[in-house]
């Protein structure tokens, strides 16, 4: 049920963070990986630490932001790798500054690559999906698909409508045997997370304080569930959004 032998799986942002802890897990358990991101070192270090689980790995330079690079993302994980069984939408980045603060620049960006990105990459994938008979997308949501944030508001629009185009797009797909699903990470030890710590001294504190478990996520966290919503354990299980996060989004304090 959990065996991903002879599946392609394709990571946006699979060369660090939360991207390559699911892509870790899944190359764990059997599937080739294309690995996508715009830092081509970043790509080659991944790619290695993959191929030595004893999986096909592949890089991919792209820009999710670019709808021409992701259509060439798809087409050469398909060509290089024979197809795309998993879609994992991870790329993702935030500007942290008050609302009023905000250039509609910085609106764009954001929007363009948390959430354009992840419909466009959906859109990219369905056709060699529905051609194989199914698939499985599994996008990236946030505590702020839940609650909001107040250095973070574009953020959190976007991780809350990344929410409501998995249960969109669970609904259309579900006749195509493609399942749509979203994984809720809470606060992971990542470069992101690093970068606002760096402005924010008290992000350690209120983390460790905020979050029951009493510790930061490890990428590794999230690969549990990413393995769950690839493989065929959760063929009748769409449209859902699952947080990893140590009791974060279920507890008062
Ligand atoms: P990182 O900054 O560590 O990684 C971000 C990844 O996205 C990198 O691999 C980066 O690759 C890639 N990326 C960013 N922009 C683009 C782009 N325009 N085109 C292609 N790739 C891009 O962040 P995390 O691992 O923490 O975040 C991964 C996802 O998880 C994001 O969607 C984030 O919002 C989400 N998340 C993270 C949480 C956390 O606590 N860390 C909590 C909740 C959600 P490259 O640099 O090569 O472009």
């Amino acid at each position: 049920m959990f065996d991903l032998t002879g599946k392609v799986a394709l990571v946006t942002g699979g060369n660090g963070g939360i991207g390559l802890g699911i892509a870790r897990g899944l190359a764990r358990s059997g599937a080739a990986v294309a690995v996508a991101g715009r830092n081509v070192e970043k790509n080659t270090a991944a790619v290695a630490e993959l191929a030595a689980l004893g999986v096909r790995a592949i890089p991919l330079v792209v820009d999710v932001t670019e709808p021409a690079q992701i259509e060439r993302m798809v087409a050469d994980t398909v060509g290089q790798l024979g197809s795309v069984d998993v879609l994992v939408a991870n790329a993702g980045m935030n500007i942290r500054k008050m609302p009023q603060d905000y250039l509609v620049e910085e609106w764009h960006q954001i929007v363009d690559t948390n959430l354009t990105s992840v419909f466009q990459c959906c859109q990219a994938v369905y056709p060699e999906m529905k051609r194989r008979g199914g698939g499985k997308i599994i996008t990236i949501g946030s505590m702020t698909s839940i609650f909001g944030f107040n250095v973070a508001p574009v953020y959190a629009a976007t991780k809350g409508a990344v929410v409501q185009l998995t249960r969109s797009l669970a609904s259309s797909w579900a006749a195509d045997n493609i399942q749509v699903n979203s994984i809720l990470p809470g606060w992971i030890d990542t470069d992101l997370t690093r970068r606002a710590g760096q402005v924010v001294s008290t992000l350690n504190d209120n983390v460790l304080a905020r979050t029951p478990a009493g510790r930061w996520g490890q990428p590794d966290d999230l690969a549990g569930l990413a393995i769950f919503f690839a493989a065929p354990a959760s063929d009748f299980v769409t449209g859902t959004a699952v947080p990893v996060d140590g009791s974060f989004s279920s507890s008062m304090f």
